[in-house]
């Protein structure tokens, strides 16, 4: 019954009895937890030493690789984890947040790294900048793995998503983790660390678990470790202040507590498309997960003149919730995660009705299906409503962490944006108007103290994620009361794992550091054409100077013919010297762009499978007929596409005048086929 610990890449079980864990819904013991005896110092040793190293030796689109075999590999076991989640309290689709919800996450990051980052160990963050006047010195900023480890400790509302989200940006970072569950509900992310270990995906080190206290392991952190923490705002001010934190300046990001609020719009009245999807929303948001949610609807700011409707039809909707045996398909809401949660929801509520009347539920006793009262943590879905909420404090500050919210009126937009930022930093909120005016007066007026704000109404409603769902794209966390922290966000969230750092120097160092060809390196002149070679013959800074080519006023004429694009500056001598940028006809840009093509590709069946589009396309000056073109094109990147036969190459191009003056630059993107694939189709 013990649950295990994974240190040092082996299962060990903490000494002593260690505390019982219990089911939230028939209250039997389902596991012990213990970390008693466990060398805290020696695992961060060994993620460092071990873990680290061996992420390390992977390219972000190799670790990405690994994200998704691990997905798929969990995805095969989630049968055991949807039975084991039962217990603590989540109805099916609360745990389909949890479970699929975690590995979908693994699933994006995995995308996202081989997307958006390249296939290489340093990343490299913006462009160069240009800091001389000659070029000879430039800066680029980099990030790369920090070497330490990241500990993860996580709240107990989701034993799977919370450690998947912040295990699936850490590891594409390349650096180990050590996680810490929550005690109550730790038995289900203890489950899926074994099938992850099971699975053999991750190196050695990785990844470790700590199913219990974490003991003295802060005493032992660096400047190299970082800490991710989601829980309570009083834990996390308490770890946040460990000297050794402090000390070591170790990174420390909080996702904490949030009164959310959700603001429905003065139009949307009763009747209304945004009516019923508001009342919809907020009874899901209380509802799902027994209202166990970071991001979960605590206040409901609606207009004055229908806070009476607002009541109504919530107080109807909660009334049909089914609540009970989470395993029941008849069940809507299950229980909350432990006999302490129950509690401390209802002391919260207690607090609450200080300052608010309860409306709807607060009752101890109440119809349940298929489970005793006596045994789980069951709790009635409870309503407020407050009739000043401008100075009632306890609303905006008292975080019942269940099925619980508040009802606040207000008369005015002004008054709606003052009472969402009395929450004082929120993870998410939302707003449910049909006026776009509305929208952004509410938005400009509330995003500050936000992380993440959604709007909803019926052209968006159907395909909406909803108020309460965090997605591993988008940012999460918030200012203030919500711990001030930030993770996901797409590679935002991975770079909370790598150091970042400026580094200066001349553009021939920093293109071998960054693997990036930055202008005003060398230039090595390709001694074939560039379109003849293979992604690995190709090397980063090989460049092309193609021929010349003069620009005519028939040439103009006919591109504006055969395209259709006849615009005056084109095709009107009087009309284009009116114009402020020009003294006459000029040719089209995309004529440039062409003309270009023409004289930099070669035409013949070779390893250059296609091209993709360009980037960053600029037109630097007018070029008038009789001016002369030529282009100098330079490979600026490669990345590998693992097992698909080809890589991307992307180039730097630049057109030229007569002059040697630029008259237009861009990236132009390339697949090109590797050796293997190429000596295939010959
Ligand atoms: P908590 O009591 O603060 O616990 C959070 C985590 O911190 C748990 O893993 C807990 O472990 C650990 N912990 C507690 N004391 C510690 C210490 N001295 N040293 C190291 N670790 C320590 O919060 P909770 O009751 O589990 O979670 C509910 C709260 O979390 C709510 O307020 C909710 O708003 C917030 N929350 C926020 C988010 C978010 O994303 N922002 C998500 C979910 C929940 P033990 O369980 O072993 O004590």
């Amino acid at each position: 019954m013990k649950l295990g610990n994974l240190v040092k890449d082996q299962w060990v079980e903490g000494s002593g009895d260690g505390t019982l864990l219990t089911s939230a819904v028939s209250g039997k013991p389902v596991a012990a937890i213990s970390s008693e005896g466990l060398d805290f110092a020696d695992m961060l040793h060994h993620a460092r030493s071990v873990g680290g190293a061996n992420l390390r030796r992977y390219t972000f689109h190799e670790r990405g690789e690994m994200l998704k075999a691990l997905a798929k590999y969990l995805m095969e076991h989630k049968k055991e984890f949807y039975a084991l989640s039962t217990e603590t309290g989540a109805t099916r689709s609360d745990s389909w947040i949890d479970i699929d919800g975690g590995i979908s996450t693994l699933f994006v990051f995995s995308g996202k790294g081989r997307r958006e980052m390249p296939n290489d160990h340093v990343y490299l963050d913006g462009p160069p900048e240009y800091l001389s006047r000659n070029g000879t010195f430039v800066a680029q900023h980099i990030c790369t793995p920090k070497l330490g480890a990241a500990v993860h400790i996580n709240a107990f509302n989701f034993p799977c998503w919370g450690m998947l989200e912040k295990l699936a940006p850490t590891l594409l970072a390349g650096v180990p983790a050590i996680v810490k569950p929550a005690s109550s509900t730790a038995y289900l992310t203890e489950l899926m660390v074994r099938r992850i270990l099971d699975s053999g995906i991750l190196p050695d080190g990785a990844l470790q678990l700590i199913c219990g206290s974490v003991g003295d392991l802060f005493d032992h952190l660096n400047c190299q470790d970082t800490i991710a923490f989601t829980g309570s705002k009083n834990t996390a001010e308490f770890l946040q202040q460990h000297p050794r934190v402090v000390s070591e300046s170790v990174a420390f990001t909080a996702e904490t507590d949030s009164l959310n609020a959700s603001i429905l719009g003065p139009d949307a009245v009763p009747g209304t498309p945004e009516f019923e999807l508001y009342i919809r929303e907020v009874t899901r948001e209380m509802t799902s997960k027994a209202g166990q949610k970071c991001t979960a609807i605590r206040r409901i700011i609606a207009p004055a003149s229908i806070a009476g409707d607002v009541v109504t039809a919530l107080s109807t909707a909660l009334g049909e919730i089914r609540i009970g045996n989470p395993a029941s398909k008849e069940v809507d809401m299950g229980a909350l995660a432990s006999p302490g949660q129950r509690d401390e929801v209802r002391g919260r509520v207690n607090e609450l009705s200080h300052q608010a009347e309860i409306v709807y539920g607060g009752k101890d006793e109440f119809e349940l299906v298929d489970a005793d009262a006596d045994k789980g943590c069951f709790f009635m879905p409870t309503l407020l409503h407050c009739e000043k909420p401008l100075t009632s404090k306890a609303v905006h500050s008292v975080e019942a962490f269940g099925p619980v919210s508040t009802v606040l009126p207000y008369e005015n937009l002004d008054e709606a944006i003052e009472l969402s930022r009395l929450g004082e930093g929120s993870l998410a909120g939302s707003i449910i108007t049909n006026d776009n005016a509305v929208a952004r007066e509410l938005i400009l007026g509330t995003a500050p103290y936000h992380g993440r704000m959604l709007v909803i109404n019926r052209h968006c409603a159907d395909e909406s994620t909803g108020h309460g769902s965090p997605l591993p794209h988008l940012v999460h966390g918030g200012p203030g009361r919500a711990g001030g922290g930030e993770e996901m966000g797409g590679v935002r969230g991975v770079l909370h794992y790598m150091q970042r750092t400026a580094v200066q120097g001349s553009p021939e160092t920093l293109t071998a550091i960054g693997n990036r060809w930055i202008r005003g390196s060398d230039q090595k002149r390709a001694d074939v054409h560039p379109f003849r070679k293979t992604f690995e013959q190709i090397g980063v800074g090989d460049t092309l100077h193609t021929d010349e080519r003069e620009i005519t006023l028939d040439d103009i004429q006919h591109f504006a013919d055969f395209t259709g694009d006849r615009f005056y500056a084109h095709t009107d001598e009087e009309a284009a010297a009116r114009n402020p940028f020009f003294e006459g006809r000029v040719a089209h840009g995309y004529l440039i762009v062409s003309f270009a093509a023409g004289l930099f590709v070669d035409p013949d069946f070779g390893p250059v499978l296609a091209n993709y589009g360009v980037d960053d396309l600029r037109f630097a000056k007018p070029v008038n007929y009789g001016d002369t073109l030529k282009v100098r094109l330079t490979c600026k990147q490669k990345t590998l596409r693992t097992g698909t036969g080809y890589g991307e190459v992307r180039w730097d191009t630049e057109v030229t005048n007569q002059d040697d003056e630029v008259v237009a630059q861009y990236d132009v993107l390339t697949m090109v086929a590797t050796d293997e694939h190429w000596a295939s189709v010959q």
